[in-house]
């Protein structure tokens, strides 16, 4: 088997290097004190959105990608891995700073792979452009979630509308202010055999029925991924 990058990728790597050392490190200590004056573990700062301008215009940008698409050309996994090694050297940066942080490229590919060419000109594009950040809902405090056949969410049709009705855990970055939607994961046929009962759906997270409740700690430390218990009481999507 062949595990050789390709000179695209090859030349990705060198620059992606050179934004290391100019950009990434030299913000770490200026992202350090811009919390710090924050007092707030969710706040965004400047420093963030002035390395996205920075890296989009070396062209690093949407490079974890590897379909190619009105907006992008795609890169092969092989490509990546090496840059996604690189870039994770400044875990706090240097991802959220090329648009290739989680959970937005889980929910950029299915969207690319799966989503209406209007979803995706309303969330795809704009997730692509860095403008908005999104979450990803599967993670039920109350089952066993790493078996997403135990997922307890109900999404029900009723008329033009879905309905959902359930309590999730864990929704990484739902508390940012750029977060617009989640991706939820429930069960729309629960009489399905056991691995056909489940879907998801786009849920704009200023819906109706929606209470983010808390904040989860990591290691007993709140950080600004925001990983969110989120409640869904009777919130309606349209189909
Ligand atoms: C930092 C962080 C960020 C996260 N972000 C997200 C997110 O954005 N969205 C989201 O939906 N989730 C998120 N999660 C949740 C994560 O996906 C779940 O924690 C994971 O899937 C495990 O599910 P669980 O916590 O319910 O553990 P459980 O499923 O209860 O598992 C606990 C333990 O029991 C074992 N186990 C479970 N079932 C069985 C079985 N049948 N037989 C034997 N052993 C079993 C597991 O292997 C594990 O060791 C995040 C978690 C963390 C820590």
């Amino acid at each position: 088997m062949q595990f050789e990058v390709s000179a695209e990728g090859a030349e990705l790597q060198e620059k992606l290097l050179a934004f290391m050392d100019e950009c990434i490190y030299p913000a770490e200590p200026v992202f350090e004190q811009q919390m710090e004056a924050a007092g707030s573990p969710e706040h965004h700062p400047q420093i963030i959105e002035d390395l996205k301008v920075e890296a989009r215009a070396r062209g690093l940008w949407n490079l974890f990608l590897p379909h190619r698409t009105e907006w992008t050309e795609g890169l092969s996994n092989l490509d990546y891995a090496p840059l996604a090694e690189i870039s994770g050297r400044s875990i706090h940066l240097a991802p959220e700073a090329m648009n290739c942080s989680a959970p937005d490229t889980g929910n950029m590919e299915l969207l690319t792979e799966f989503g209406t060419p209007e979803q995706q000109q309303e969330w795809l594009r704009p997730l692509l452009e860095g403008e908005i950040r999104s979450c990803f809902s599967m993670t039920e405090p109350d089952v066993a979630s790493s078996d997403a056949t135990n997922v307890e969410t109900s999404i029900v049709r009723d008329g033009d509308e879905y309905v959902i009705n359930g309590r999730k855990g864990w929704s990484s970055g739902a508390g940012r202010d750029a977060c617009k939607f989640s991706i939820v994961m429930g069960k729309t046929d629960p009489q399905a055999r056991a691995h056909a009962q489940q879907s998801m759906v786009i849920v704009p997270l200023d819906t109706p029925g929606i209470t983010r409740v808390r904040n989860l700690k990591v290691f007993g430390y709140l950080d600004r991924e925001t990983h969110s218990e989120l409640l869904f009481e009777d919130v309606r999507v349209p189909t």
